[in-house]
């Protein structure tokens, strides 16, 4: 656990469900606002959607298409305030759409113009007209038959797991109290039959955990109407869950400052590929699915759609068995017009409240959290009759955060905490060395998961606290008899727990690689 002890006699103000970017968002800022609170999170932080996403804090070209101009406006305000919050975790990177048909670069030209005035002084950089040649600078490995140039517009990119974990902290700097494996599986209720209190399981002790707050607030993602249905079993569904897949690739298939963007697939979807961390990442799909799980599986058909939408802008030839890892996620996508109308539809994210007095708040991007999160706060503490107070959260440093990072190398993603991850290794020289040779993650940061981080587990460290798994699926298995080693040092674990321990992570961690293509 971190932050403040559990055990006390009066409510608290806020009790949160779900530990991911849209629940962690919303308990720093009901913290850092002087509220008490208390987030529970069923598995770790992160292991839903908000570890599984493209990586982008974005406006969302999509939706300037679409006309949705203050939605755009909206994320764009928000991506440069969270550039200038986590100058650590979120970067600048150069998009080129890559133009074969004589009409795209005045098209996109004009429009990808447009989404840089909107950004006004958030501006991450003009976007340009490129030539053939130009293309090929910033795109060395593009295909080039038909290309006739092409245009570039900036965006962010981050980590988004590292950016969940660096919230979490910072909702416990400000005074929240955080709990991962702590999943709530029934709520209380007052004389009136209000919902003032939740009941958890804590999976480590076996026990159970008891909370009371003036106001639940539901911030399952994917899981909300679920954890709505804990309330009340027959509520009508918020949720319309879609799935959609990445594959990560070496960094040779774009040996590249700058990122690939297609604006329309062959079925009409945007679609990605990205430098991230050495590697080459590309997606994504958008497959409605019936129902949310914590381990979701690429469908056969989603791997072969982005192969082969990859394979037609990249040179060199891309097959199943370069794929090194494939990550799924599940968007909270709300159903338009909401359940009923109690639901207040605010731009691109949904604040519900059910006759029982839960507020569920969902949908939105990781881009928006924040305003997010300010939105929640404001409306969950009206519903509580909790005292105003304003959101600081514009202008709030999440921890970790150095304007120069980029000088840690490898460890650039800890921020500040860099210094003294590398204190670790000055004490202990042996930490230093990395774990596998594909990847740069060392055993110094094993020992800071566990002591600072709250990771409780081999997939903890090696999906979530370092992306081992989502870089690189077989050497992440190579690293966990060695990542259950450190991390039994650290917990006080034995023999028993780490083989368990390595077991897990390899089931788990099967999920990310892809078969061969069957011979026909
Ligand atoms: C493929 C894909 C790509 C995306 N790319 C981008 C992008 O590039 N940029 C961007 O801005 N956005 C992107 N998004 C959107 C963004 O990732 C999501 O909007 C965001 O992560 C949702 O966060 P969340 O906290 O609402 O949900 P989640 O991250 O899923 O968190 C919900 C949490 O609730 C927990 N929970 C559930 N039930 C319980 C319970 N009973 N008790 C306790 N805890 C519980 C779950 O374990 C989970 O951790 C993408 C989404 C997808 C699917």
């Amino acid at each position: 656990m971190l932050g403040r002890a559990l055990a006390r006699a009066d409510p608290w103000d806020m009790v949160i469900v779900g530990g991911g970017a849209t629940g962690v968002g919303v308990a720093v800022d009901a913290a850092a606002r002087g509220y008490d609170v208390l987030l529970l999170e069923q598995h770790d932080f992160g292991k839903g959607t908000s570890s599984r996403s493209t990586k982008l804090v974005h406006g969302g070209v999509r939706y300037l298409e679409q006309g949705n101009i203050s939605l755009v406006m909206e994320a764009l305000k928000e991506r440069g305030l969270l550039r200038q919050n986590a100058p650590h975790l979120v970067s600048d990177l150069g998009f080129v759409v890559p133009n074969y048909e004589w009409w795209e670069a005045p098209f996109y030209g004009v429009g990808l113009k447009v989404y840089n005035l909107l950004a006004g002084r958030y501006g991450f950089g003009a976007s340009e007209i490129l030539s053939r040649e130009e293309t090929l600078e910033r795109l060395p490995t593009i295909k080039t038959e038909g290309l006739r140039g092409g245009v570039v517009y900036y965006d962010g990119q981050f980590d988004d797991a590292r950016l969940l974990v660096n919230l979490v902290v910072t909702a416990a700097e400000q005074g929240a109290a955080l709990l991962n494996y702590s999943p709530v599986t029934a709520f209380t209720r007052d004389t009136e039959g209000f919902v003032d209190g939740v009941v958890a399981r804590d999976l480590e002790s076996g026990g159970e955990i008891r909370a009371q707050a003036k106001v639940v607030i539901n911030a399952a993602g994917p899981f909300s109407d679920a954890v709505r249905r804990l309330a009340q079993p027959g509520a009508a569904p918020l949720i319309a869950p879609s799935q959609g897949i990445h594959l990560v690739f070496d960094g040779s298939f774009l040996p590249a400052s700058h990122a690939i963007m297609v604006p329309h697939t062959s079925d009409g979807r945007v679609m990605f590929a990205i430098p991230w961390h050495g590697h080459t990442l590309v997606g994504t799909t958008d497959t409605p699915i019936e129902d949310a799980t914590l381990e979701p599986r690429p469908l056969e058909e989603e791997i072969e759609f982005v192969l082969e939408t990859a394979s037609r802008y990249l040179r060199k030839p891309m097959g199943r068995a370069d794929v090194l890892s494939v990550f799924v996620g599940i968007r909270p996508l709300v159903r338009s017009g909401g359940p009923s109308n109690t639901s207040a539809l605010s731009r691109d994210h949904t604040i519900h409240i059910d006759a029982s007095g839960l507020l569920t708040i969902t949908g939105g991007k990781w881009t928006t959290y924040r305003n997010m999160a300010e939105d929640c706060v404001n409306q969950a503490s009206t519903l509580a009759r909790l005292p105003e107070k304003p959101c600081p959260t514009r202008h709030l440093n999440i921890h970790g955060f150095h304007r120069e990072a980029g000088k840690f190398g490898p460890l650039s993603v800890y921020g500040s905490d860099a210094l003294l991850i590398q204190d670790l290794v000055r004490a202990e020289p042996a930490l230093g060395a990395a774990l596998h040779p594909a990847l740069p993650c060392s055993g110094a940061e094993v020992v800071w998961a566990a002591r600072f981080e709250m990771a409780r587990t081999v997939e903890d460290v090696l999906a979530r606290r370092t992306r081992a798994l989502f870089l690189n699926a077989r050497a992440a298995i190579a690293m966990a008899p060695r990542v259950a080693d450190l991390l039994a040092r650290e917990l006080g674990r034995d023999q028993a727990w780490k083989d368990a321990q390595v077991e897990a992570f390899d089931e788990v961690a099967r999920g990310y690689l892809i078969a061969p293509a069957a011979t026909p």
